[in-house]
Order: C-alpha cells, then structure tokens, then sequence
C-alpha cells in the first residue's frame, strides 16, 4: 500500500488534508496522527474492522487494548458508563491534555477497540492537529502509539514514517510531540482511582484534584519479579517488553563519580571485545565518557522536560548506530521522574546495575 504524506500546521491547519484523514477513517482506514505525548495510529473506534487493523500494521498482540480518543467531554457518555464525580474533576482539570481513564464500556464500544476488555480507556488530547482530525474522523478514534510493537514511541513523523511506511494509508506530519512520553492512564473502576501508567499528570497531581490516589504495584517493580511475584500489570501494554533498543541496554545507578568511573570502565572492556558501546548521558556528564563509540545526549539534568522529549529518539539512535551495548545513567528527576525512568527500565528489561 502506498502511504500519502501530509504536512500539517497546528496553527493553520488545511482543511483539504482534515478532510482527506477523516475521510480515510469513516471508510475504515489508518491514519498516524500527532499528539502532545506521542503519535498515534489511529482507526474509527467504533469500526471492529478497522480497529483490527491497527492490530495487524503494528504487529501487536490482540489483547493489548487501544485508547479511545475524543475530542469533546459530552463524547465520552457515548462510549462510557458509571462516570464517576471523580472522573468530572479530572477531566475538568486535565483535559484536554495527557490523561487517559478507564471506565466500563458501552455495548457501542467493539471488544476489537478494547482488547476483549468491558472496559474503555479514553483520553482528550490538546494537540490542535490531533483535535481537528478526530471531529473530521467522526469524533471516535481508538490509537495506541503509530510504532512497530515493541519498538519505542514515535516521537517524529520520521519515526513513523520509519516503522509504518507502506503500512498504512495516510500519516499527518505535524512535527515534534511537546511532551514526548505516552498518556498517563488511570483506572476510574477502581475504589480509589489508580494509576496504570505514569506519564506528565503525575500522582501527586491527581492527590491535588480528587484527596486521594493508588498505584498499580507493578508501576514500581523494577526487577524481573513482576510475572514470577504474581505482579501482573493492569494495563495490558506494560506486560510486554517495550521500548526496547536491538543492543543490550544496562541502567546503571548510584553515586554520580562510582557510576562514571563503572561505565567508564565498561566502555574500556567493551571496545576492547571490538563492540560499538553508546552512553546515554546528562549533558553535564556527556565530556567524561568521550571514549564511547556513539555518545547519547539526552539533555540537561535541569531540563527533565527535554529529557522526557529526547528519550525515544535516543532509544532509536541505538539501533541506527548499531550499537552492542548501552549504558545509560538514571534520570530520577523531580516531577517527571517517574514516567522517564519507567519507559527506561522497560526498555533495559528491568537490568539495572546498583554500584
Ligand atoms: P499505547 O497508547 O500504545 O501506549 O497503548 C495503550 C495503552 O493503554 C496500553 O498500555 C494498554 O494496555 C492501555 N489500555 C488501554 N485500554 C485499557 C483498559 N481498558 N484497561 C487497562 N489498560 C488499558
Ligand atoms: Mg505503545
């Protein structure tokens, strides 16, 4: 299949290109579409055909669900039941923007959209593009992230352009997501609400809005233990391993100078063996590990909005440069910590050096 390109301004958007993406998805088609956390390969949600083949494009497993996208609140009493005062508070506070929920579905909701599940994840993103191509879609589009699975989130219409080229019918280039890590997701079935997966809207946000916020345990299991502890994460999509780079990826911890001095000496022993090694460094750190064959800079400790931004591309220039082994330092930064170092420790596979 040839896949048409487009270009699109958030600020100014041509109609003709809306107009040719909606009418791509009203007849059962993909469309890649950018939003503020990642790009999404997106399929009328309401269409079981069409959201089957998102499944087949990305090569994804049929029991990891999608995420329904919508563009008006009033929308998601079509798709939606038991929407709880609590949910209104959220969606009142953070949408649109970066949070995804979880309620029961409605019969109108196809179990191809929800991975079997009777429940629906929804979320209103604020990317202007990705607002106009939904109310030209028809106002329902079910979208996991536009990559190949198990490849890290796009976060350029190159990364898709990359994976899904040939794919699918149509990918709306409208440059660089400002967030660049998925949606936070957050389970409304639960007593108390639970986070699934973090991401910008972090917990103490939520504790702000509603008094009150849980964790899916499995959010902080940082070792291989999550299937062998009976840990199964909630969201299907944080059970497979994801994000993940072709070289081995090593995260290593602990003071600053033992961790610099560790993948120093790591570096040595590698290029020894005649490996291509790559660092993933903070910029105040990237001078010392000169030796390393490819240097990965991911921005400044300060800037953990950048870090956020930079991760993917980094995680892809691993396998553009070929690169056999990968140390990366940890970025446990203050508020978005958490999100960041949950995607890097699924793509290391959860192997982490304590030195
Ligand atoms: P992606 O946007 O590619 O990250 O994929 C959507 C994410 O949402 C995956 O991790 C899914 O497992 C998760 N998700 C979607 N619907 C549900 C649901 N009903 N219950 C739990 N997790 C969900
Ligand atoms: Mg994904």
């Amino acid at each position: 299949m040839e896949t048409i390109i487009k270009k699109a301004d958030g600020n100014n958007i041509d109609p003709e290109v809306l107009m040719q993406a909606g009418d791509i998805i009203k007849k059962g088609g993909l469309v890649a579409f950018p939003t503020e956390t990642v790009y999404g390969l997106g399929a009328d949600a309401l269409n079981p055909l069409a959201s089957s083949k998102i499944y087949a494009a990305k090569g994804r497993p049929s029991d990891n669900p999608l995420i329904v996208h919508i563009y008006r609140t009033e929308d998601l009493y079509k798709i939606a039941e038991n929407i709880s005062e609590d949910a209104l508070k959220l969606a009142e506070e953070f949408w649109p923007g970066p949070l995804t929920m979880i309620f029961h579905k409605k019969a109108i909701v196809p179990y191809e959209t929800t991975g079997g599940l009777d429940t629906v994840a929804v979320r209103m993103p604020s990317d202007k593009i990705a607002m106009e191509f939904i109310k030209a879609a028809g106002g329902f589009i079910a979208a996991p992230s536009a990559n190949l699975s198990g490849r890290p989130s796009p976060t350029s219409a190159a990364h898709v352009i990359e994976d899904m080229n040939g794919r699918i019918d149509m990918i709306i280039d409208g440059g660089i997501p400002v967030i660049g890590l998925e949606s936070t997701i957050v389970d409304m079935t639960e007593r108390v609400p639970m986070i699934l997966r973090p991401g910008y809207v972090n917990g103490e946000m939520i504790k702000e809005v509603l008094g009150r916020v849980s964790y899916d345990p499995a959010v902080f299991c940082e070792n291989e233990v999550v299937g062998k502890a009976g840990l199964k994460p909630k969201a299907p999509g944080m059970r497979y391993r994801h994000y993940a780079p072709k070289g081995e990826l090593v995260i290593v911890r602990g003071d600053r100078e033992t961790v610099t001095a560790y993948i120093k000496k790591g570096i040595k022993n590698a290029l020894k063996e005649g490996s291509r090694v790559g660092v993933i460094t903070a910029e105040e750190n990237s001078k010392v590990y000169s030796d390393a064959t490819v240097l990965l800079d991911i921005g400044s400790r300060n800037r953990e909005d950048v870090i956020a931004r930079r991760l993917y591309s980094v995680l892809r220039e691993c396998d553009e440069k070929c690169i056999d082994y990968i140390y990366s330092e940890d970025f446990d930064t203050p508020r978005m910590g958490q999100a960041i170092m949950n995607r890097l420790i699924k793509a290391a596979g959860h192997n982490i050096i304590e030195v």
